[in-house]
C-alpha cells in the first residue's frame, strides 16, 4: 500500500473493538478512508459512517488494542503501489512483500503495525525511454521500458490521471521508481512508480467480445469447456479433489503473459504451501521460473478475515496494471468462499440484516464487482490486453447449492466442477464433464477452426454427446448390467470409455501427457472418432461386438497423451485401427 507520508491528522478514539471491526468517535473520515488504529498504527478501512461514530475493518490482528487508543485517518482510499518490482514478490493482504517483513522482523510471520513500500523504492532500474522530446504523450502511453524480471518487460506508462503533453525531458539510465524518467511541459512527472486506488477500476477505452482462448494444455479444458481470455471461470474444490494440481497447471501451461494469484486461505496452513510451493516451479515456455512472471499475494497467519477482501482489490488492481501494457493477464483467486466468510464476520460484526445462510445481502453484487474488472479491453493507450478471472470456490461438503457457488455461477461463463469421487477413483484432472460448462464455446470456435481444424466444434459435439449419451446408459447398466444392451450402446459405452480414460484423463506428472496443445487434443479426438465409425461400420456388417472391442489397436489410443511425436503416431494408429477393423469383414 502507499508509503507516502500523507498529512495525518490525529483526530479520533477507538470506541469499541470487536474482533476485526473497530468503532472509532470523533473521527473526520469518509467512506474507504485508511486509518491507522491504535497505538501501534493498525491498518484499517473505513466501512461505515453513522454520526460521529466510524466503523473500520481492520486488516490486522486487533488483541490487545482497546478503547482512549488514537485512530489516524489518512485521508486516503486504500491504494497501491504500481511498478516495476511487483513480479516475483509475495505480498501480503495490504501489499507488503513478505521477504522485505521477514527481514524486518525476523519471522515469517509479520508483526502489527509494520509498513513496508509495496514496491522497492531504493532499486534502480535500467529505463529505456521509447519517447523523444517533443513528442506528444496521453495518459497510458508508454515513454520506455525496464526489464523487470528475465521474462517481463516493464512498460513504463503515463499515469491514468494525469494531463499529458509535450515530452520536455528524458532521462534515459538507472534510476529508481521515485525518480522523474520523463517530464511534460504541462508540469507532470512520468515516475515508474503510479498509485491507484484498490477499488475502483483502472480506465479502459472498451470492453469487447473476448475471441481467443486462453489455451490451458489441458485438454479437456481447451476441448470441452474453454475459458476466453478475459474471461471468469469458477473451480469448486472439495478437499482432496486436486484444485492445487489444477491451479499449478494453469498457473504453469495457460498462454498469458502475467499470473497474478490472490491466496485468501485459511489462516496459515494453505497459504504456506502455496508460498512454498510457487517459487519451485519452472515456466515451460521460457524455462525461467515462474515466478519472474508472477506475482502473489497471500493472506498470512496473522491477517485478520478483513484482509481477504484487500488481496483480492490488490491483486485484481495488480492485473489491470499489466493488462494496460498490453498483456494477457491471469488472475487466480483461492478462495472467494475465504473472502464470502469474510464479509460474513464482518457484516454480523455491523449488525446486518442477514442474507441467505448469513452472507449479506451485498454477496452477489462484491463477487459480480470483482469479476467485472475481468474482461478482453482495448486499453486507453490504444493497445488491447485482457484480465482472465479465475476464482477457486470451496464449498462445505461440496454442495454446490449453497450461496457463493450459486451467485458465482451466476456471474462466470465457465464453470469447472471438480469432484471428490472422480479423485478418489483417480480419475485425473478430476473435472466433472456432466456438470462443468463454458459458455464461450461458440465465440472461440472460429479461433479453434482457424489454428486448428475447421470441424473442430462437430468433433467436440460428438465428443460431448457420446458422453452424453454414456451417463444415460449407465444408469440403464446400473440396473441391467452392460451384456442386457442392445449391441450398438455397448460400442457407444466402449468408444466412450476411451474418451474417458484416454482424453478426459490427464497426467500433470508426466513429462510429456502435463501439457497438450490443442493440435494434440483435436487429433486425440478424431482418433477416437475414427475408432467409433469403423466400428459402428463393422457392426451394421454383421461383425460381433467381442470382434470390434478386440483390435489390437485400439489399447493404444491411451498411449496418444504421452507421445511427443503425436502426429506420426495418431497417423499410424488411425490406420491400424481402420485397417483391423476392415479386415473382420
Ligand atoms: P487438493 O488441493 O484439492 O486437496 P491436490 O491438488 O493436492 O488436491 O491433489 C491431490 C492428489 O491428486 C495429488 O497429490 C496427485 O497425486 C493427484 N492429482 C491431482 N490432479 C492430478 C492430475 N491432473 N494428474 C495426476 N495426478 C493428479
Amino acid at each position: 500500500m502507499s508509503q507516502t507520508a500523507q498529512t495525518v491528522r490525529e483526530d479520533g478514539v477507538i470506541a469499541s473493538v470487536s474482533g476485526p471491526v473497530v468503532t472509532a468517535r470523533d473521527l473526520d473520515a469518509r467512506m474507504n478512508d485508511v486509518v491507522y488504529v491504535g497505538h501501534e498504527g493498525l491498518m484499517g478501512e473505513v466501512i461505515e459512517i453513522e454520526g460521529d461514530i466510524t466503523t473500520v475493518q481492520v486488516y490486522e490482528e486487533t488483541s490487545g488494542i482497546s478503547p482512549g487508543e488514537p485512530v489516524e485517518n489518512t485521508g486516503e482510499p486504500l491504494t497501491v503501489d504500481l511498478g516495476p518490482g511487483l513480479l516475483d514478490t509475495i505480498y501480503d493482504g495490504v501489499q507488503r512483500p513478505l521477504d522485505i517483513l521477514e527481514d524486518k522482523m525476523g519471522s515469517p510471520y509479520l508483526d502489527r503495525g509494520v509498513d513496508a513500500p509495496g514496491i522497492e523504492l531504493d532499486k534502480q532500474w535500467e529505463f529505456e525511454p521509447e519517447v523523444e522530446e517533443g513528442d506528444a504523450v496521453e495518459p497510458g502511453d508508454v515513454v520506455g521500458t525496464v526489464e523487470e524480471t528475465i521474462t517481463i518487460d516493464h512498460k513504463v506508462m503515463v499515469p491514468p490521471d494525469y494531463e499529458g503533453g509535450e515530452v520536455v525531458e528524458i532521462n534515459s539510465g538507472s534510476y529508481t521508481v521515485e525518480e522523474t524518467v520523463v517530464a511534460l511541459d504541462s508540469g507532470e512527472e512520468i515516475k515508474m512508480r503510479q498509485e491507484w486506488p484498490v477499488r475502483e477500476a483502472r480506465p479502459t477505452v472498451e470492453k469487447k467480445t473476448p475471441r481467443t482462448p486462453l489455451v490451458s494444455g489441458q485438454r479437456i479444458l481447451d476441448g470441452l469447456f474453454p475459458i476466453a481470455k478475459g474471461g471468469t471461470a469458477a473451480i469448486p474444490g472439495p478437499f482432496g479433489s486436486g484444485k492445487t494440481v489444477t491451479q499449478h497447471q494453469l498457473a504453469k501451461y495457460a498462454d498469458a503473459d502475467i499470473i497474478i494469484y490472490v491466496g485468501c486461505g485459511e489462516r496459515g496452513n494453505e497459504m504456506t504451501e502455496v508460498i512454498d510451493d510457487f517459487p519451485e516451479l519452472e515456466d515451460p515456455s521460457t524455462g525461467n521460473p515462474l515466478m519472474a512472471r508472477t506475482s502473489l499475494i497471500a493472506n498470512t497467519s496473522n491477517m485478520p478475515v478483513a484482509a481477504r477482501e484487500s488481496c483480492v482489490y490488490t491483486g485484481i488492481t495488480i492485473a489491470e496494471f499489466y493488462r494496460d501494457m498490453g498483456y494477457d493477464v491471469a488472475l487466480m483467486a483461492d478462495s472467494t468462499s475465504r473472502w464470502a466468510e469474510a464479509m460474513r464476520e464482518i457484516s454480523s460484526r455491523l449488525e446486518e440484516m442477514p442474507g441467505e445462510e448469513g452472507y449479506p445481502a451485498y454477496l452477489a453484487a462484491r463477487l459480480a464487482q470483482f469479476y467485472e474488472r475481468a474482461g478482453y479491453f482495448e486499453n486507453i493507450n490504444g493497445t488491447e490486453g485482457s484480465v482472465s478471472a479465475i476464482g477457486a470456490v470451496s464449498p462445505p461438503g461440496g454442495d454446490f447449492s449453497e450461496p457463493v457457488t450459486q451467485n458465482t455461477l451466476r456471474i462466470v461463463k465457465t464453470f469447472w466442477a471438480l469432484d471428490a469421487d472422480l479423485a478418489e477413483r483417480r480419475h485425473f484432472p478430476s473435472i466433472n464433464w456432466n456438470e462443468s460448462y463454458s459458455l464461450y464455446r461458440e465465440q472461440l470456435d472460429p479461433w479453434f477452426q482457424e489454428e486448428v481444424a475447421e470441424d473442430w466444434p462437430e468433433v467436440r459435439q460428438w465428443a460431448i454427446d457420446v458422453l452424453d449419451e454414456e451417463t444415460e446408459l449407465q444408469e440403464i447398466v446400473q440396473l441391467v448390467g452392460k451384456d442386457a444392451l442392445p449391441e450398438d450402446q455397448q460400442l457407444t459405452l466402449e468408444v466412450a470409455r476411451y474418451l474417458r480414460e484416454a482424453y478426459l484423463q490427464q497426467n500433470a506428472f508426466h513429462p510429456v501427457d502435463t501439457y497438450c496443445p490443442p493440435e494434440k487434443t483435436y487429433l486425440m479426438l478424431t482418433t477416437i472418432k475414427t475408432l467409433n465409425d469403423e466400428a459402428f461400420d463393422a457392426l451394421d456388417a454383421g461383425v460381433p461386438i467381442e470382434e470390434i472391442i478386440d483390435i489390437d489397436a485400439a489399447p493404444d489410443i491411451n498411449r496418444i497423451g504421452v507421445q511427443e511425436d503425436y502426429e506420426e503416431y495418431v497417423d499410424d494408429l488411425k490406420s491400424r485401427i481402420t485397417d483391423q477393423l476392415r479386415n473382420l469383414y
